[in-house]
């Protein structure tokens, strides 16, 4: 089984948002899909892990923010890389309250939909959570909204461990062998470890490359964030 195969799946990329007990929390998902359109349904696939999927089968309340291609690493970093236990995810990001008192992410989003739990589907790791859209606008009409494919392609993003569409890289042709010891610089968007053991081999960078020696126009394979968003692990 060529695990790759998953990559030709198409999907969007969303911002999942709820609150529950005065917290607010949202994660990024790719799955999201439009179940019917009288009644105007949403389905959503959230990891059992996530602390998002807990507060949604709470409150029975979540937004989606459609991602534009225009959003910001750090968005992305923050709300799909970051726990809401560690992290209050929406300090630093526009948003506003919706009509079910949930939070809403305006931040490089081309619309939103706010919704309200209608049933749910428990599978082994992953819960379909199925939404009745209550209200919904169009934030930007000239912004193209981003594809999982074009995540991939042009951001050369990764899927985080409890998404849906995650792959194990290990898993994957060509894994690299190499070893060696120098400096390793962590992503402060979204906290990937660059380890020159490693490299980034699907970004063109061989096992066995230093930090430094890495082209200045080489991005996060995670997020996306530039070179210079990266910090020196002490
Ligand atoms: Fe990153």
């Amino acid at each position: 089984m060529d695990v790759t195969s998953f990559f030709r799946l198409s999907y969007g990329i969303y911002a999942v948002c709820t609150a529950d007990k005065g917290k607010t929390n949202g994660y990024i998902a790719n799955t999201v899909f439009q179940v019917s359109a009288d009644p105007p349904l949403l389905a959503v696939s959230c990891s059992k892990d996530n602390l998002s999927t807990q507060m949604i089968r709470n409150s029975g309340k979540f937004s989606v923010s459609v991602l534009t291609e225009q959003s910001s690493p750090e968005l992305i970093g923050m709300f799909g890389f970051k726990s809401g236990k560690q992290e209050e995810k929406f300090k630093s990001f526009p948003f506003f309250t919706g009509k079910l008192g949930i939070p809403i992410l305006t931040k490089d989003a081309a619309a939103w939909f706010e919704c309200e739990v209608v049933n749910q589907l428990e599978l082994e790791t992953h819960i379909l959570i199925i939404g009745k859209v209550h209200d919904c606008e169009i934030l930007d009409e000239s912004a193209t909204p981003m594809t999982y494919a074009w995540y991939r392609e042009f951001r050369r993003g990764l899927s985080p461990k409890n998404a849906p569409t995650y792959v194990d890289p290990s898993l994957k042709k060509d894994e690299p062998a190499a070893k060696i010891s120098t400096k390793r610089y962590q992503c402060i968007a979204c906290n990937f470890i660059y380890d020159p053991a490693i490299g980034d081999p699907d970004g063109g960078i061989p096992p066995g490359t230093a930090f430094e020696d890495i082209p200045d126009n080489w991005m996060c394979p995670v997020c996306g964030a530039s070179k210079d968003m990266f910090e020196e692990i002490v």
